[in-house]
């Protein structure tokens, strides 16, 4: 077990769940900005403390969940609130670990306390929903009427779109969820989508001029969805561009339409410290849907396993316990 130096923490891992971003690197044998292989990696965790090197703010036996960057605080961005665009952003990987040692910088600024009753593979999630509560508050200061009056599209119903559902339902939105699979679509309205749509970004069937949309966000992280998102927006409409498409990727945009119909374009990337808390009092709120997105649990040893189900779509997330016994 590492020994912590100074302003370090360790943590035992108690729930890491799996994500898309895992299966990427997985496959893909890397990803552009968080990690070069080879790499520990995993990154939505909660944990408990076990060792605290001596000044730390935190104790041994501490419930904490763990974001999984720090930013320096210093920089421009930093200056402006916007943490996660920080010049000198570190990233945390190797939550798939009996153990994960938090850097100094990660142990001071991105370490949060996991309220009392609230389930470690609930928890973990934390890190996923603050990167859909980030792209919900980027949209809402993008757009000028109320949200209730807003019609919204999510393209994609993976974990990240379910979650993105549920931030647009809880301000009232109506939503739209639209998915090649028909039990995506089923959670997609257990998540407040008044509406489902069964298709595929491209697939031809395309977006209706009759029935445009003031958000759109892309969830799945393809030039296909990137472009149905932009194409379904109404006079003065949001793209929420949210997925990553794979590096080098260049999209055609109909300039007339965004020019004359003020549409807006915004890249969404990641989270930042106020909207990690967020998303850690809106798990609070609604534990049991969001719990309902873990459809396995299994121990360290069957990560592989894991990873097969997600690549599969056989499950929404996973949950690693490793010292489940
Ligand atoms: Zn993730
Ligand atoms: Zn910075």
């Amino acid at each position: 077990m590492p020994e912590p130096g100074p302003g370090e923490l360790l943590i035992r891992v108690d729930a890491a769940t799996t994500c898309g971003t895992d299966v990427k690197v997985y496959r893909r044998g890397g990803h552009p900005t968080m990690l070069a292989l080879p790499s520990p990696f995993g990154h939505e965790v909660t944990g408990t403390v076990v060792r605290a090197a001596a000044g730390s703010f935190h104790t041994e036996g501490d419930a904490v969940v763990v974001a999984n960057s720090a930013s320096c605080g210093k920089c421009q961005p930093c200056r402006h609130k916007r943490e996660n665009l920080c010049r000198n952003l570190i990233y945390l990987n190797g939550a798939f670990a009996d153990y994960l040692l938090l850097p100094e910088a990660v142990a001071k600024r991105s370490v949060h306390p996991r309220p009392a009753g609230l389930a470690p593979v609930v928890a973990a999630m934390a890190e996923p929903l603050a990167c859909a509560v980030h792209c919900l508050e980027r949209c809402l200061g993008a757009w000028s009427g109320p949200p209730t009056e807003a019609r919204t599209l999510v393209i994609g119903c993976g974990p990240l779109g379910l979650m993105l559902i549920d931030l647009f339902h809880s301000m009232r939105t109506h939503v739209r969820g639209l998915d090649p699979h028909r039990h995506r679509l089923e959670a997609a309205r257990s998540f407040g989508a008044a509406e489902t749509h069964l298709g595929r970004a491209g697939d031809g069937s395309g977006p209706a001029a009759e029935d445009p949309f003031d958000f759109a966000i892309d969830a799945t992280g393809t030039p296909a969805g990137w472009d149905h998102a932009v194409r379904s927006l109404a006079p003065g409409g949001v793209a929420a561009l949210f997925g990553g498409c794979r590096p080098g990727t260049e999209l055609v945009i109909d300039a007339e339409r965004v020019h004359y119909q003020e549409q807006t374009l915004l890249g969404v990337y990641h989270h930042r410290p106020s909207s990690f808390r967020a998303a850690i009092d809106r798990l609070c709120s609604a534990p049991e849907r969001y719990g309902a997105l873990v459809e396995r649990e299994l121990p360290l040893d069957r990560l592989t396993e894991a990873l097969d189900l997600m690549t599969g779509r056989h499950a929404l997330k996973v949950a690693i316990r490793p010292h489940r016994g």
